[in-house]
């Protein structure tokens, strides 16, 4: 196993990886210093390389590899493909995980502090995209015109059960590191729920209608209850008396040259005495089947890439940690994954300024549909889009080539 991220003769009381530990890897005390704090951090599914080891836990669920679905994913679509957002990603259609990352960032302030009153969200108005984050590379994967909807007209969306769990998982787990070592226990754990899910909703007062028609709270107990089973599976995965992470919710930025500027939200960075650097990704959500796999593992590519650019260090490993079937997938990359992701991501973003130039947004259609908030505006669905907030090019005779966008 490899324990150089974990403190001196301890060890994740998790599954071992089945891929084999970097040779150099040794047991050791965690390191207290400190990834950069521009650190970027960025996922994308590359099809060029390997799934990740897959971890079966004992404990897993039996359809733990069942296929992308709403249960098998937590949330939304977009769960398939990215976890922790930057700005980006807190604008609308977070996904489960994401949300999570983007909201605890935002809003697990100490404990001890009142949050401030907060106003109800006002519509900001439509703008070009400048960046992009996991969730939105995702997004614009699965369906371009969904993309648009997201970042151009900025769509409300409905907040989900599902999704707002994931934030408040990822709340408990990162406020957790707050005690000391030894004091890091599930109960302790379990005991930051209740506070956690308070000051979600204080900071998000529109989460108020998830259970507006819970009168009795059953639901809303429920609810509490699956988010505490979560928490407490972590301790079957991860033993958090063993480590300290060098950041937790690290806000990551680095832009490429030629853009785009590549943003979001990581986990835990754990950074071994040797100087090897963990990056580290909750799933609220079950793991997927290795031939689903490629998204969550894009958006850990896409971290490691913008800390290999803000760094100049090839991140050692990159950690799934799936609560929802309690599962650990891990893959160690080289730099020609990163370089294989950056050039994904250039021809992503030719794509996407590409149709915000145009303002051909084609819709594509899938069994992803299913969960997207949009459908009254689809064409797909008999809706209609509203008017395009950019200015559009004119097009050149014969017109836009339609297929431009897609990423595939
Ligand atoms: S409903 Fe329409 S906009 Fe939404 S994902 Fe499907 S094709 Fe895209």
């Amino acid at each position: 196993m490899d324990t150089s991220f974990e403190e001196a003769g301890a060890a994740a009381s998790g599954p071992e990886p089945t891929d084999p530990p970097a040779a150099d890897a040794t047991s050791g005390a965690v390191a207290t210093d400190t990834v950069a704090a521009d650190a970027v951090a960025a996922s994308a599914a590359a099809t060029e390389a390997p799934a990740p080891a897959a971890v079966p836990n004992p404990s897993a669920a039996p359809d733990a590899t069942a296929a992308p679905s709403p249960s098998a994913t937590e949330a939304t679509p977009a769960t398939a493909t990215a976890t922790g957002e930057a700005a980006e990603g807190t604008e609308t259609g977070e996904t489960a995980d994401s949300a999570g990352s983007a909201a605890t960032a935002a809003a697990g302030a100490p404990t001890e502090a009142t949050p401030a009153p907060t106003a109800p969200p006002v519509p900001r108005p439509a703008a070009a995209p400048t960046s992009l984050s996991p969730s939105r590379a995702g997004d614009f994967m699965q369906c371009p015109l969904l993309y648009r909807f997201r970042v151009i007209d900025r769509l409300p969306e409905k907040p989900s059960e599902a999704a707002t769990r994931g934030t408040l998982v990822h709340a408990v787990l990162e406020r957790l590191f707050d005690a000391p070592a030894g004091e890091r226990t599930a109960p302790r754990a379990r005991a930051l729920v209740p506070g956690q899910w308070d000051r979600l909703r204080e900071s998000r007062p529109e989460l108020a209608e998830l259970f507006a028609d819970d009168p009795d709270g059953q639901r809303l107990t429920r609810w509490l209850g699956e988010a505490e089973r979560l928490v407490e599976r972590w301790f079957t995965l991860e033993d958090p008396t063993r480590l300290e992470p060098a950041e937790r919710e690290l806000f990551v930025e680095a832009e490429l040259e030629s853009g785009p500027r590549l943003r979001g939200i990581i986990d835990r960075v754990d950074v071994a005495p040797t100087g090897e650097v963990r990056i580290v990704d909750y799933k609220t959500g079950k793991a997927p089947r290795p031939e689903y796999a490629e998204g969550a593992l894009f958006q850990m590519k896409f971290y490691a890439l913008v800390v290999w650019r803000l760094k100049g260090v090839v991140p050692r490993r990159l950690q799934l940690v799936y609560l929802g079937s309690g599962e650990v997938r891990t893959y160690d990359p080289v730099l020609a994954d990163l370089e294989r992701v950056e050039r994904r991501l250039r021809a992503l973003w030719d794509a996407i300024c590409e149709a915000t130039e145009s303002g051909e947004w084609r819709p594509r259609p899938t069994k992803l549909c299913g969960w997207c908030d949009h459908q009254a505006h689809c064409p797909e669905f008999g809706g209609t889009p509203p008017p395009y907030p950019l200015p559009v090019r004119a097009r050149e005779a014969g017109g836009v080539p339609q297929g431009r966008m897609g990423a595939d």
